[in-house]
């Protein structure tokens, strides 16, 4: 081995680093939870590129820190309070190690031997979740890198298993299509065009006044695509979607499933694990009846990105995805062999993202789960309600979840007027660095979003937050 090679194995040197970085990360979550400092410090992405171009061309460091001080200072600081912008989780501090000795023990989990306590600890903790949200004795599921490929993962599933041919060797021989709520997250319709299945291949159904699915409309659409000749399969259930946090109503989806022989899909990739809380379980009622149900733990259950569960109610159904014909039959329900994570999921090579589920709960227990939804659903609640008592201030809609849109209208303006207006205060209050919010169109409207993902977060912030909007919109006047 060169010298090169032995310094940069160096398990002393690993020791030392690890330490180091360790202190650095234990400083910044204080600082960060704390909320003294900006979320972020904005700069623009040219500047940003020659920042790092020039760091680039440095000679080689051997003090880390000052690179990976560097690092925190540029990046958003999604522990700090004021950040409640996308559905991207605060981790747990013991979630995040977990991903160190993850990356140190690198097991490639596809093959047995390449991840035994892995692929243990990955049907352990599928199988628990399963459980909680009720799927029953024969449930179980496995892991993958996130909600989108765990959405393209169980659309796959639902066409080997109710396609007319065997897709798998005959390829796609009719059109095929899903329904689904127009609220749907976009990695539906990306999963459906992976598929082939293109533009037709997926039918939106339109939304409520509280932008859930009308299921008294998928009636007549699926009879409208029987017509035009397509085969539906599936229909996804929003469980929440993304823009609202609006929960579609699974039982009645269900139900529509069930009479038809349709594959149910509940996408629970935010909102499912509300299904862990006592208060907000009736919330996902119907889950229990998906056939399957993608649930990610990087966004309500506080672990780093990306993880993913793909639950199906009968376990036996994963091994359909993407085997042959011979190896499906083999690997029955009565035998599956669970411990070779690679034949059910899209991933070869994985990382162990078991171990900081596994680990969480064994140290916390699930009641930690629950009462992050508690906290950061309640805190929703409070703040549409501080919303609703602001003159000038309306929801989009009550939210039913830790999502909230809202925005700021007078009678004075137009719609393009209001529009302006409160996209000019998003984009003070990101540039001030003391909240972080997004915003959406909801039916050709802007409106501000926040995603209470933070359970640092308080009702004060809320105040301030809404005092800070309020205070944008007195400036802007001004200048008028
Ligand atoms: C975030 C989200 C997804 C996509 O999940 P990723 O993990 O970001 O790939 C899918 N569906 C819903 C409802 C989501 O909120």
């Amino acid at each position: 081995m060169s010298e090169l090679l032995a310094n940069a194995y160096s398990a002393a040197a690993f020791r030392q680093q690890g330490h180091a970085l360790v202190d650095l990360l234990a400083d910044h979550l204080e600082r960060a939870q704390a909320g003294t400092d900006p979320i972020l410090t904005y700069h623009d992405p040219a500047d940003q590129l020659a920042h790092w171009q020039a760091d680039f061309n440095q000679p080689p460091i051997t003090d880390l820190l000052p690179l990976f001080a560097e690092l925190v200072q540029r990046s958003i600081h999604v522990h700090h309070p004021g950040f409640m912008g996308h559905q991207v989780a605060p981790p747990l501090p013991l979630a995040a190690l977990t991903g160190l000795l993850a990356g140190v023990l690198n097991q490639g989990q596809a093959v047995y031997e390449m991840g035994m306590s892995a692929n243990a600890l990955e049907r352990l903790t599928t199988q628990w979740l399963a459980r909680k949200l009720g799927l029953g004795a024969t449930a179980g599921g496995l892991l993958t890198s996130g909600g989108t490929l765990g959405t393209l993962t169980a659309l796959l599933t639902a066409r080997a298993a109710a396609a007319p041919a065997d897709v798998w060797e005959v390829g796609t021989t009719s059109r095929l299509a899903i329904l689904v709520s127009e609220e749907a997250h976009y990695c539906a319709d990306r999963a459906v065009r992976i598929m082939g299945l293109g533009t037709e291949g997926l039918i939106k159904i339109p939304t409520n006044d509280r932008f859930q699915m009308r299921t008294e409309l998928l009636e007549p659409a699926l009879a409208q695509a029987r017509a035009a000749g397509l085969t539906v399969f599936a229909v996804i259930g929003s469980a929440c979607s993304t823009s609202t946090g609006s929960y579609d109503d699974l039982m009645a989806i269900a139900d529509f499933c069930e009479q038809h022989g349709l594959w149910f899909h509940a996408d629970g990739a935010h909102g499912g694990a509300a299904a862990l809380s006592d208060t907000y379980r009736p919330l996902v009622s119907g889950i229990e009846r998906a056939d399957s149900v993608v649930v990610d733990f990087h966004k309500m259950m506080m672990t780093p990105a990306l993880i993913t569960a793909v639950l199906y109610r009968r376990d036996a159904d994963a091994f359909r995805t993407f085997q042959q014909k011979a190896q499906y039959l083999w690997a029955d329900a009565t035998a599956p062999d669970w411990f070779n994570s690679g034949k059910r999921t899209f991933e070869c090579t994985k990382r162990m993202m078991s171990v900081a589920i596994y680990t969480v709960l064994r140290t916390y227990g699930e009641g930690v789960f629950a009462d992050n939804v508690d906290v950061l659903y309640g805190l929703a609640r409070r703040f549409a309600a501080q919303v609703c008592g602001r003159p000038g201030f309306e929801l989009a809609v009550e939210p039913e979840s830790n999502i909230v849109c809202f925005r700021y209208v007078d009678a004075g303006r137009t719609p393009a007027q209001t529009a302006e207006l409160n996209a000019r205060i998003r984009q003070q209050l990101v540039e001030a660095g003391r909240f972080y919010i997004v915003q959406t169109t909801l039916r050709g409207q802007l409106y501000l979003r926040v995603s209470l993902m933070n359970p640092f977060t308080t009702d004060a912030h809320l105040t301030a937050l809404l005092d800070e909007c309020q205070r944008l919109v007195d400036d802007y006047v001004r200048e008028e």
